[in-house]
């Protein structure tokens, strides 16, 4: 075998991740891992057991393609209880393998080759891979500075609407900068989907995990916006469940149909144990959740703190698991060499914010951390920030 690249072209700008490089140099060094967005603690208990009592009960065979009904229903219930938002669960929720294979279905599904679709910048990795299998051509709008957080460039955001335009996917609360798109941001995505006719694809995954008492608007319940958009959420990261995988979307029959049929031949179906489990978690344990993200707050809290003692810029966390940081009073201005460099001189590992980017050039500097982590793992990270 050649040891050549063999990747399409369509996919080889995504051979490698970032994420790779800097978890094995966290190895490496013996760091402190505030590079992967992922928690190091296990969700509710009775959502465990939960799942090991549905591999008792002999739930192991192929689920139905849609998911299980008690989770479909559990869903609907969430968002109407949460949003006043009512979705029928056979015909407007479908179970995904993570809100990714939610993604990829909607953009596999209903994008056409040659169509545009609009993403945030920074964006997370998985929607310029998905719009690329899809054919689709990304057009990227940024976030600008705002104070010490971001907003979206309105103008911008305008004047990537056109006749081309086919999709719209937005991520709010926002990784990698735990922004909160605001009211008049989302009033204005509403807006233009509706005056070109666009469906807006939400990853809401981070919709439970907002702090300082903000709450979370689903862009669907803004005006026009329920018959044209497509919600997505996951167990993931509401319920520290990385590894299972259990995802979801809500939207009108035509466009939860589109992605069914894309996602029917992506995974078929997803996995059966867990989306019990999942289905009892959101029935019981929502208070859990409450707790866990105040408990994310104070994190956010103690990792910026550390941050800004070490010399950094901090920018201001409003949501999820991540915080950004700016090391140019440091006098660095290279990001990713900074990462690099990371681990080795003071043992902690970070993501350059570059990576989620076309245009690099407003984000070269910066840094993300995340601060999932055992309150013991922030308090070392937060030890040896001090050696900078
Ligand atoms: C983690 C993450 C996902 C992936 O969720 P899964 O349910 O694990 O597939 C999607 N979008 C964003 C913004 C994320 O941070």
């Amino acid at each position: 075998m050649s040891s050549a690249n063999r990747t399409v072209d369509r996919l080889r700008p995504f051979t490698t991740t970032i994420f790779a490089e800097m978890s094995a140099l966290a190895v490496d060094h013996d760091a402190v891992n505030l590079g992967q967005g992922f928690p190091d603690t296990d969700g509710p208990a009775s959502m465990l057991d939960a799942a090991r009592q549905a591999i008792t009960d002999g739930r192991n065979q192929y689920p139905p393609g849609i998911g299980v009904p008690e989770l479909r229903r559990a869903v609907a219930r969430t968002q109407h209880d949460l949003y006043g938002l009512d979705y029928d669960p056979d015909r407007e929720v479908l179970i995904t393998v993570g809100a990714t294979e939610a993604i990829a279905g909607a953009v596999v599904g209903l994008v056409e080759p040659g169509d545009e679709v609009i993403m945030i910048e920074p964006y997370y990795d998985a929607y310029a891979a998905t719009v690329a299998m899809a054919g689709g051509v990304r057009r990227v709008v940024p976030l600008v500075p705002d104070g010490d957080g971001f907003r979206l460039d309105r103008e911008r955001l305008a004047a990537a609407f056109g006749p081309k335009t086919s999709m719209v996917l937005v991520n709010s609360p926002h990784n990698p900068t735990g922004t909160v798109l605001s009211r008049d941001d989302l009033t204005e995505i509403a807006r233009l989907c509706v005056e070109h006719d666009v469906v807006a694809v939400t990853d809401e995954v981070y919709e439970h995990l907002v702090f300082d008492g903000r709450t979370h608007t689903p862009l669907a319940t803004l005006p026009g916006m329920r018959a044209r958009t497509l919600r997505i959420s996951s167990a993931a990261k509401t319920f520290n469940c990385t590894g299972w995988k259990v995802g979801w979307v809500s939207g009108p029959p035509e466009l939860v149909s589109a992605t069914r049929t894309a996602k029917q031949y992506m995974s078929y179906v997803g996995s059966g144990p867990f989306q019990p489990a999942v289905a009892h978690a959101l029935e019981h344990e929502m208070g859990w959740v409450r707790e866990s993200a105040l408990a994310l707050q104070a994190k956010r809290d103690r990792i910026s703190t550390a941050l800004t003692d070490a010399g950094f810029a901090v920018h201001r966390s409003e949501a999820t698991y991540f915080v950004c940081a700016d090391p140019r009073p440091l006098g660095v201005d290279d990001g990713i060499e900074f990462c690099r460099s990371l681990p080795e001189r003071i043992g902690v590992a970070a993501v350059p914010v570059s990576v989620f980017t076309d245009d690099r050039e407003p984000w070269h500097h910066l840094l993300r951390f995340a601060f999932a982590k055992r309150d013991e793992v922030i308090a070392e990270a937060a030890e040896r920030l001090r050696r900078l």
